[in-house]
């Protein structure tokens, strides 16, 4: 449906996009996962019109984007702060999206003078079928009830739902989310994800979520790309990436384990059996033994983490054992899964 064609951007002649190329399937929920500063918000305002690319192309089915004005793409945009208007009800709220987009063809003065504001929207299909579209956005996002409620007087992850159902309102062809979660704390982002997936999923519209967080990537995503220095080092569906790191610093980036690059790593890791000239990744799961173990080290932190215990050691690796050591025991470990990358 839409596809990103070799695009490239530069600002102050230093380059940030060299080439970026995707696309997103029907339905399908993409996630756009890199570092702060790496070019993401860019990438959205490319495709969303807000920004041009200095070449490359943007193409909906095939036929180029390329001078065609935002509002005529028909893409839904959310970003991290929400943007909402303080002095409208819920209700307000998520009608204006709706309002914007039916009223952009006839919001001519003519058009204005003879039938005013209402007349308009009348005239595209009636305030009945606003009012209902509008309700039942609310209720993909679980506010049915909040109709009248001024969003100031709403939780953070209210007002985010009431975004997202703002942002669905014009039933969009393409839904853009820019790090939405991102102003929330931990535990509420957790319980948000869950939900996001499953309103994405319901409405059955394409999206690209972008983030930095690896977690929120790997939770939502049918297929995860991953942007580096302006390129993109690796694509796929999160058990692809997770299973096959494309290199050192995707591992390390997603956090798939411990990462050791040649010559590193001596002293902690028993080399026996071990090629040590190659980038090593050690999976995260492990056993405590007596002797004999891949690595040793002194533990520096245990956290109960569910069904087992999450070791860190003072030169920062990390494992899951079943059993706990006490801080500051020297241990062995056996690594149930050691893997070379390139
Ligand atoms: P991300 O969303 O991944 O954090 P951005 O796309 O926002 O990254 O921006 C990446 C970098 O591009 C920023 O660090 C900034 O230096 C530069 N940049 C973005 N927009 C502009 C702009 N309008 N003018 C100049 N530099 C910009
Ligand atoms: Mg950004």
């Amino acid at each position: 449906m839409l596809t990103l064609t070799s695009i490239t951007k530069s600002y102050e002649s230093k380059p940030l996009l060299k080439g970026i190329s995707f696309s997103v399937a029907p339905g399908e929920v993409v996630c756009l996962l890199g570092a702060s500063g790496s070019g993401k918000s860019t990438i959205l305002r490319i495709i969303a019109g807000l920004e041009e690319a200095e070449s490359g192309e943007v193409a909906w089915e095939g036929v180029s984007l390329m001078g065609q004005p935002t509002h005529q793409r028909r893409f839904g945009l959310m970003f991290q702060d929400y943007a909402l208007f303080p002095h409208l009800s819920v209700f307000e709220n998520v009608a204006f999206g709706l309002k914007m987009q039916k009223n952009q063809p006839q919001r001519t003065p003519s058009a204005l003078r003879k039938k005013g504001f209402l007349g308009v929207l009348r005239g595209l299909g009636g305030l009945k079928d606003s009012d209902s579209r509008v309700r039942e956005c609310l209720e993909m996002v679980h506010l049915t009830g909040f109709e009248h409620r001024r969003v100031t007087e709403l939780s953070g992850g209210e007002q985010q739902r009431v975004a997202l159902a703002r942002a669905l309102a014009p039933n969009p062809r393409l839904l853009m989310l820019d790090e939405p979660l991102g102003a929330l704390d931990r535990a509420l982002k957790e319980s948000l994800l869950d939900e996001l997936r499953r309103i994405l999923r319901g409405a059955g519209i394409p999206a690209i979520y972008v983030t930095h967080d690896q977690q929120e990537a790997f939770t939502l995503a049918d297929r995860i790309i991953l942007l580096r220095d302006g390129q993109i080092t690796q694509a796929g569906t999160p058990a692809e990436v997770f299973a096959n790191p494309a290199d050192g610093w995707v591992a390390s980036f997603l956090g798939l384990g411990n990462v050791i690059r040649p010559g590193e790593g001596s002293g902690a890791l028993n080399a026996e059996g071990l090629d040590i000239y190659k980038t090593i990744l050690l999976r995260p799961q492990a056993e405590l033994v007596a002797d004999g173990g891949t690595v040793q080290g002194v533990v520096a932190d245990v956290v109960f983490a569910g069904e087992v215990f999450r070791v860190e050691l003072q030169n920062g690796w990390y494992f899951y054992v079943s059993e706990s050591p006490r801080v500051g025991e020297s241990v062995q470990l056996r690594v149930l899964r050691v893997e070379y990358l390139p």
